[in-house]
């Protein structure tokens, strides 16, 4: 399928890389033309000057952008250039409610519209090793899966449209309560005076353990937190899943305090740091915590 990729950030430009290498990729655009440009160049594909000419050119378009209002701004700039049989599959984190709006407005003109997150941060993007949470039409989703497949590694069609991005929210819900939890532990165990290295490597087998104790308790016991998943971003995801519950009459406390957490870390000018950049918090809830 001659595939066209709309958002070349830190996931989406990995993710081009690797339709490209599959022999998928028709050409790019993005708002900062330069990148568009250089990934063009190094690919011998085409940059396309509109978004209406990528949509024109491609059977499929790939976006991996910011945010809703971003993913709107996006799909009326193809608009023009899409026609009936052509399928749009939107891999940034956004609503449900945005993704229904999009898949029943270009339902209306025969173009398919999938809610496609992923999870697995710029690596996974990279390795081709996301895990990929769709919603839409059925059919859309078996003719997209070709595409799809070279983007992650567990690919899973979870209901009609929204339910991509339901499944994306339910993830970054775990994600804020499991990185509170191994931060408040670690600040403990730090103030217990025990040996983190040892204790990683040890309660790394045990019953509290998880992706983020095994990958991210060792940045907390180095007090560095290099780009991973940015706290902006997840603060993002967790406004999404507010709404989310909102619908639903409900108040998540682990979404409430995760954000209240977020907004003062980006106060502190660490809002582009891993989010595991919450164990600062943690520390100083310890008299003596050593963080400068
Ligand atoms: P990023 O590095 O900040 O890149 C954002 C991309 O979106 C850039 O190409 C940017 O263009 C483009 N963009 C933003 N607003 C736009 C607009 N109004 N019109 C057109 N293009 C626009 O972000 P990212 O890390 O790649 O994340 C992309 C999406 O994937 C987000 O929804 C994020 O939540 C999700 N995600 C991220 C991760 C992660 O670990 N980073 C993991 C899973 C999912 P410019 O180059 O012009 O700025």
């Amino acid at each position: 399928m001659r595939t066209g990729f709309v958002g070349l950030g830190g996931m989406g430009a990995p993710m081009a890389r690797n339709l490209q290498r599959a022999g998928l990729l028709a050409g790019v655009w993005n708002r900062t033309t330069d990148k568009a440009a250089a990934l063009a160049a190094d690919c011998g594909c085409t940059a396309y000057p509109t978004l209406a000419a990528l949509a024109a050119d491609c059977e499929a378009v790939v976006i991996c952008v910011s945010a809703d209002l971003d993913v709107r701004a996006v799909i009326d700039g193809l608009r023009p250039g899409l026609s009936p049989g052509k399928i749009v599959l939107d891999c940034s984190t956004v609503g449900a409610s945005t993704a229904r709006d999009i898949h029943g407005a270009l339902a209306a003109q025969g173009i398919g519209f999938l809610d496609c997150p992923v999870s697995g941060g710029v690596e996974g993007a990279r390795l081709a090793t996301l895990a990929i949470m769709v919603g839409g039409d059925e059919a859309d989703f078996a003719r997209a899966l070709p595409v799809l497949e070279r983007l992650g590694r567990k690919i899973a069609h979870l209901g009609p449209s929204g339910a991509g991005q339901a499944a994306k929210a339910t993830n970054q819900i775990m994600c804020a309560g499991i990185i509170q939890a191994v931060a408040e532990a670690m600040a403990f165990a730090k103030a217990e005076g025990l040996p983190l290295d040892r204790l990683i490597d040890t309660l790394g087998q045990g019953a509290g353990s998880s992706w983020y104790f095994v990958n991210r308790a060792p940045f907390m016991a180095r007090m560095n937190f290099p780009a991973g998943f940015r706290v902006r971003l997840h603060e993002k995801d967790l406004r999404i899943c507010r709404d989310m519950a909102a619908a639903h009459g409900a108040h998540l406390p682990v979404v409430e305090s995760t954000l209240a957490e977020y907004a003062e870390l980006i106060r502190q000018g660490h809002g582009d740091e891993d989010i595991s950049t919450i164990y600062r918090l943690k520390s100083a809830l310890f008299r003596d915590d050593g963080v400068a």
